[in-house]
């Protein structure tokens, strides 16, 4: 079987990590990496090892399009809409990282384009193949409160779009996962440009039709790195740190007045090899991929409701 040729535009800080992966996946053959700055295309070469001299750099995009199945866009999110809708007219295989575009009335255009050609079109929510995040989506059974911190140091990197794209944008898809898209009623956020002129710190409560409440908290502004991400239900609670990979789930028993605590730890998994290794089997199989296009955009509305909300109060404030 012939492998699948994939390149991948725009080896920054993550983009690297995905040139790297491919090399790693024997049904894939990384043919190419693409980046506007040759200095990202050199380290990068340089992260590959003996495999660079295997590889094909380019500094425009355009040009590995007729060369290849399939394609990771790691760029800048305001790049998306432009990159990704080049490939998937062309008829390639597109994993895209998230979040899916800077717009939403251009990620919905997006979806489109790959339902009308058929075509395998994966965002990167990595979190979902995160082992601790697995375990907590098969166990957990209706979700009675969500609390959610994912907090960051500041970098120069991603500031084309807020902290609610950035980060909190993971935990709303998990939340709606966990939610099966329930409907919501209830959105109060608030938030602050501190260090850029986008909100980089930013609270939000979202409550579900059903009574479901949710506290999300995501800083691009902290001095340090934290994912935690707890649900509680009836009778039991979950806390899952996505940095640590741990997973922790207590059941209460009511009548005993104990604890039972379960822990688990993840420390080998590889969640950006499993995303990776996930889309190019669906290329293989010509299964549907794992995180489609329209599952993102759920997430992305919900994101854009959450910003409006952030800007309006905002104003009000100031
Ligand atoms: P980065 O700035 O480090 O890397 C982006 C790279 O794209 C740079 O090297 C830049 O030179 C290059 N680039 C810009 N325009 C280009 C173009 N037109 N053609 C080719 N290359 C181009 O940013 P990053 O932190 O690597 O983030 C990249 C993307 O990945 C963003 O969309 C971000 O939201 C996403 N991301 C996702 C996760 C995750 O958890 N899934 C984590 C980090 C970043």
């Amino acid at each position: 079987m012939d492998k699948i040729k994939v390149a991948v535009i725009g080896v920054g800080h993550l983009g690297r990590f995905h040139a790297k992966k491919f090399t790693e996946i024997p049904e894939a053959e990384l043919l190419a990496i693409v980046d506007i700055n040759p200095e990202r295309i050199e380290e990068t070469l340089n992260l590959l090892e003996e495999k660079r001299h295997s590889i094909k750099t380019f500094t425009n995009y355009k040009e590995v399009i007729p060369l290849v199945d399939a394609v990771s866009i790691a760029t800048p999110t305001i790049t998306h809409y432009e990159i990704a809708k080049d490939f998937l007219f062309a008829g390639k295989a597109v994993f895209l990282e998230k979040p899916l575009a800077h717009e939403l009335s251009l990620a919905e255009e997006l979806v489109e384009i790959s339902i009308k050609k058929n075509l395998p079109f994966q965002i990167g929510y990595i979190e979902r193949f995160q082992e601790p995040v697995k375990k907590l989506l098969q166990n957990v059974r209706d979700p009675l409160f969500i609390e959610a911190h994912r907090l960051s140091s500041f970098t120069e990197r991603n500031l084309d779009i807020d902290v609610i794209l950035d980060l909190m944008i993971h935990d709303l898809d998990l939340t709606l996962l966990l939610k099966d898209y329930k409907k919501i009623e209830f959105i109060h956020a608030v938030g602050a440009p501190l260090f850029t002129p986008l909100p980089d710190i930013v609270n939000a409560r979202v409550v579900f039709e059903d009574g479901t409440t949710c506290n999300f908290t995501a800083s691009r502004i902290s001095l340090n790195r934290q994912r935690k991400f707890r649900v509680f239900s009836k009778g039991a609670y979950y806390v899952v740190d996505t940095i640590e990979k741990s997973y922790l789930e207590v059941r209460v028993d009511l009548q005993k007045r104990e604890y039972k605590l379960d822990r688990k730890s993840f420390p080998e998994s590889d969640p950006l090899k499993e995303e990776l290794v996930s889309f190019i089997k669906c290329i293989i199989n010509g299964e549907k991929v794992k995180v489609t296009g329209e599952s993102a955009l759920k997430s992305l509305e919900l994101a854009f409701q959450i910003k409006k909300q952030v800007e309006n109060n905002f104003k009000k404030y100031l």
